[in-house]
């Protein structure tokens, strides 16, 4: 029974054997490998974007932080949502490297960013006032950090408020393509068509063993992407073993079967929960939170479930300080059987 993360599985057989596959023999280091040419290829297709440029990286960390880095000057503002990962989860990753850019919050249910709080921060902005960081960029993550998906109109009408305002944008896809199955839209249509310049694209927690794509719409931003990815230690050598991972992945919409299965399985453990326990945030993908009394938690502890939970609300914004709220993230190897022991463990009188 393990929620607890996306991260906690292994890796897909298909996967493993593609690893094996570039294994063999030569190839040049450095992102230069035939396996890139051809990934680069794959995915412009797939975005139906045949100018972007595509660079791989190891963590969701370094992604979104050496993005944004190449979105906003050191003096820029981040626009994000306060429970976002990049402010919440990265240990100041972004601000480092943009060399001191500001995280500024903008807030909204669900871990969504409202367009009118978005607009109103953007009005007072102080752009043009030299005793205040200006406008560098908008940052949003898909799915979000709540588990809940921005509708690809929602992604178009954030995107629209910041390009009045003239920011380009970034998203947070460590779960993309659980957005994108749970939306049902092709990968343009939730990404650049919606206005988005930079996605990082994750897959370590779609079933890849360390590889995350950072996909520029705006290639006039790749070259200080690479400089500033050499520069922080995250050009990969051995580069073929990146490439080969993320090809595999794509190949034949591998990856919306992973996300479709993952997104399922959390589908199967909300329709159990109903009559057991509160959701805090609507489920619309692969990860849910879910109040429980003391009692049930310690069922579950007790059965040997794994996963995170809080005292009270996920945050100061969500209501109901009573229980403990669990986090339960489905993956795309959690089974029926998981699910279905997590369900009983809790009716467990
Ligand atoms: C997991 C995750 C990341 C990436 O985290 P790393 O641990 O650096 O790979 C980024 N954003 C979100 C929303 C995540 O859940």
């Amino acid at each position: 029974m393990y929620f607890a993360s996306d991260n906690t599985s292994g890796v897909p057989e298909r996967i493993l054997e593609a690893l094996g596959r570039a294994n063999d023999g030569f190839s040049p280091g450095y992102g230069t490998d035939p396996l890139m040419d051809a990934l680069r290829q794959r995915l412009r297709e797939v975005f139906e974007a045949p100018d972007a440029e595509v660079f791989l990286v190891a963590t969701g960390t370094a992604a979104n932080a050496l993005a944004l880095a190449t979105l906003t000057p050191p003096w820029g503002a981040i626009y994000c949502h306060p429970l976002a990962h990049i402010e919440v989860d990265e240990c100041g990753a972004p601000e480092f490297y943009t060399s001191g850019a500001k995280l500024v919050h903008v807030p909204g249910e669900n871990g969504k960013i409202d367009p009118d709080a978005l607009a109103d921060t953007l009005t007072q902005s102080g752009r043009g006032v030299v005793h205040n960081v200006q406008p560098g960029a908008l940052s949003l993550t898909n799915l979000t950090e709540c588990g809940t998906l921005y509708r690809a109109d929602e992604i178009a009408a954030l995107s629209s408020v910041a390009k009045a305002h003239g920011l380009p944008v970034h998203l947070d896809g460590a779960r993309f393509a659980n957005a994108l199955v749970a939306e049902g839209c092709s990968p343009a249509e939730l990404s650049w068509r919606a206005g988005v310049e930079a996605l990082a694209l994750g897959g370590t927690k779609n079933g890849l063993m360390g590889v995350e794509a950072v996909i520029l719409f705006d290639p006039s931003r790749a070259w200080e992407f690479q400089l500033r990815r050499k520069r922080a230690g995250h050009l990969w050598s051995k580069h073929r073993f990146l490439s080969a991972q993320v090809l595999a992945w794509l190949e034949n919409g591998f990856w919306l079967e992973l996300a479709e299965h993952a997104n399922h399985m959390a589908a199967r453990l909300e329709d159990g929960l109903s009559d057991l326990a509160p959701l805090v945030y609507p489920r619309q993908g692969n990860m849910l939170f879910v109040r429980l009394s003391e009692e049930q938690h310690f069922k579950l502890q007790a059965a040997g479930a794994q996963f995170f939970s809080s005292k009270g609300g996920q945050s100061a914004s969500s209501p109901a300080p009573d229980g403990i709220t669990a986090r339960l993230v489905c993956s795309w190897n959690t089974t029926h059987e998981d699910v279905d022991a997590f369900l009983r463990a809790l009716k467990n009188p």
